[in-house]
């Protein structure tokens, strides 16, 4: 007998009406002759709407009660759904993240799963149940509620599939799949029937907002089959494996954009052994995120460093920039909001050269200047102004997605 675990997310349960759709959509799963599990997120906003009642109250919530409020929203769902199961006459239990057994570190609102123990939800589903588990929440060691970080019920799903060996995680949403490039941008963008995870990884961390990075990276490292597919239709989704050989691989599979980046130069960092331990150790202390790095070239013995954070994090970033550049006897620093990240992404990369001069052959001919450049193995990122992002992406998209 399979074992599948279906993750909905809140859009797929936003009104009682929907949440009876789900469970027509589980019950079918079970009548196949599957072992079924499903995660779900709050009711469509909720989340939202409970921080917004946060900020109503006070400017110092604490994180502790943060997490045990937002951790109210799942339980609703998974009640509701429960019931909405045993309506159509199967039998369902709902757990919250203690109850089945997820355990967290105790880094409130961005909880990392340290240990599941599904040893409850075995024994329900060894009753024939249906078990439906609330996501986004753990319990810490001490006992407290922690939550997993936005979009966390993606990493319920996988790495509760992970823990039951299950033999596939489906991710509900309200998108059909993982598309070539975001379609509200471009028109032209179509559905992937399958993807590699590293693939995922790339395009989930680049601003692809279909699942949460984190859940990638535990399907990966557990080899868990996921599909990503829509609640509102029947449609086949996307796959999401392990690639099977680099050489049959697409050079380039999509073509991410992400608005949310700031960039920061500091100028004529003195050359020696330390200084950028000094930065990005610093900037790390004060948990502020670093994305690229790019150090040139060394002349009368300055450099300069120029990196990306995300905008929310540059205010905090450029006291702590300030205060490092006079220690380290830098000359000075410049930051500038107004950028975008575009990338292409693709498995096939390693093996065909090229692919990097053909994108900045793109972008040259759209009249687009790059302020910074990073690759890795499967992908490549530019920075440019923000206000030419959405032609950058459209042109590398009908040049690269054929
Ligand atoms: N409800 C949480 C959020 O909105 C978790 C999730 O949806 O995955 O971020
Ligand atoms: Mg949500």
């Amino acid at each position: 007998m399979r074992t599948i675990v279906q993750k909905f997310g809140g859009s797929s349960v936003a009104d009682p009406s929907l949440i009876k759709n789900v469970a027509q959509r589980v019950v079918h799963t079970k009548d196949e002759g599957n072992r079924v599990v499903v995660v779900v997120s709050a009711l469509g906003d909720t989340t939202d709407e409970l921080l917004d009642l946060v900020h109503k109250i006070t400017d110092h919530p604490g994180e502790r009660e943060i997490d045990m409020l937002l951790s109210t929203g799942e339980q609703v769902s998974i009640a509701l759904l429960a019931m909405a199961i045993n309506k159509l006459g199967y039998s369902a239990i709902s757990f919250t993240g203690f109850q089945a057994g997820i355990y967290t570190d105790d880094a409130h609102s961005k909880a990392r799963i340290i240990k599941i123990d599904p040893q409850r939800v075995r024994q329900e589903l060894d009753q024939d149940k249906i078990v439906v588990v609330a996501g986004f929440q753990g319990i810490t060691e001490s006992g407290e509620i922690a939550t997993l970080g936005r979009g966390g019920s993606d990493t319920t799903a996988v790495a509760l599939a992970a823990a039951l060996k299950a033999d596939l995680c489906e991710i509900y949403t309200d998108v059909d799949g993982v598309y070539t490039a975001d379609p509200r941008v471009v028109p032209s963008a179509v559905k992937l029937d399958s993807i590699s995870y590293d693939e995922m990884l790339e395009l989930a961390s680049l601003g692809a907002l279909v699942l949460q990075p984190r859940a990638v990276e535990f399907a990966k490292n557990y080899a868990v089959p996921l599909s990503i597919r829509s609640s509102f239709n029947d449609y086949e989704g996307t796959l999401v494996g392990e690639v099977e050989s680099v050489e049959n691989c697409r050079p380039v599979s999509g073509i991410a954009h992400d608005l949310n980046v700031a960039k920061i130069g500091i100028f004529d960092v003195p050359d020696c052994p330390g200084m950028a331990r000094k930065i990005f150790l610093t900037l790390a202390n004060e948990k502020i995120n670093v994305d690229m790095i790019i150090q040139g070239w060394v002349r009368d013995d300055r450099n300069d460093i120029v990196f990306t954070v995300t905008r929310g994090d540059l205010e905090r970033a450029l006291p702590v920039v300030e205060a490092i550049v006079k220690e380290i006897g830098a000359s000075g620093f410049v930051y500038n909001d107004q950028v975008a990240k575009v990338s292409i992404v693709g498995a096939g990369m390693v093996t065909n050269p090229g692919v990097a001069a053909d994108m900045f052959k793109v972008l040259a001919r759209e009249g687009i200047n790059i302020e910074m450049i990073s690759t890795s193995e499967i992908k490549v990122s530019c920075i440019i102004q923000e206000d030419q992002s959405i032609k950058a992406v459209n042109a590398l998209h009908a040049e690269f997605i054929k």
